[in-house]
């Protein structure tokens, strides 16, 4: 087991970031984490905001677009992009939780108060990224825990990303039936697809639109008006 054994009197420090294990140059001596780490965390919190802006623009549309006792209940009307990762991410213990919990283990170490409360998570994530953007140059100096922090740092940044990438998938999520009405009464009934990126659904056939909070929930309601509708025609008829 201990090949090495021999020489286990000096080990030449290493990076303490998970998988990275590069030995540190002597211009790194004191440190932590390797530079190359470093330079992937700081990028990592630089874009981590605007992906998650992009996030909670998504998340607030569809939390607002679903209904009161959760998504999947056998509702005949398909659910309003049901894009729960989204939502895991921008809702309590997604990113905000998790950038808190860091910048909290940073400031332990600092003798720091714990962070401030700072609002919604749309207002605390900038803040969070800031304090440990600001603070990165310590934690691979002075933090012997910096390892798992960078590496969390990766898996959010990881995680944010393959969720807004979704928008480039080909497939849309289908959202039921455009309830639009023509003039002689009749239901367009088109298929509306909508995407996680995008506000707008817009019906192929007819070229009704919606795009806010309120049209969504809109949307939503005339579907199930046709579909109760529907039931009823159905029901006289049976
Ligand atoms: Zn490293
Ligand atoms: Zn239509």
């Amino acid at each position: 087991m201990h090949d090495n054994s021999d020489q286990d009197d000096y080990q030449w420090p290493m990076c303490v970031t998970p998988r990275c294990n590069r030995q540190l140059w002597v211009a790194e001596a004191g440190r932590y984490a390797c530079r190359p780490c470093e330079d992937r965390a700081a990028k990592h919190l630089t874009e981590l905001g605007p992906l998650f802006r992009r996030l909670t623009e998504t998340g607030t549309l569809m939390r607002g677009a679903r209904r009161p006792g959760g998504a999947t209940s056998g509702s005949r009307t398909p659910p309003i992009p049901p894009r729960l990762e989204v939502l895991a991410l921008t809702a309590n213990g997604g990113v905000a939780t998790r950038l808190r919990d860091i910048e909290d283990s940073w400031r332990k170490a600092l003798g720091w108060t714990v962070a401030p409360w700072r609002g919604s998570s749309t207002q605390a994530v900038p803040e969070h990224l800031r304090f440990l953007a600001n603070n990165l140059p310590w934690a691979v100096s002075s933090y012997e825990s910096i390892g798992q922090d960078i590496d969390e740092l990766r898996k959010l940044h990881a995680e944010c990303t393959a969720v807004a990438a979704n928008e480039r998938r080909p497939g849309r999520v289908s959202i039921g039936r455009c309830p639009a009405r023509y003039d002689d009464g009749t239901h367009c009934r088109a298929d509306l697809t909508a995407t996680a990126s995008s506000h707008r659904v817009r019906c192929g056939q007819c070229g009704a639109r919606w795009e806010t909070l309120g049209e969504w929930r809109e949307l939503r309601a005339a579907q199930e008006a046709v579909t109760a509708e529907q039931a009823q025609e159905t029901g006289v008829a049976a």
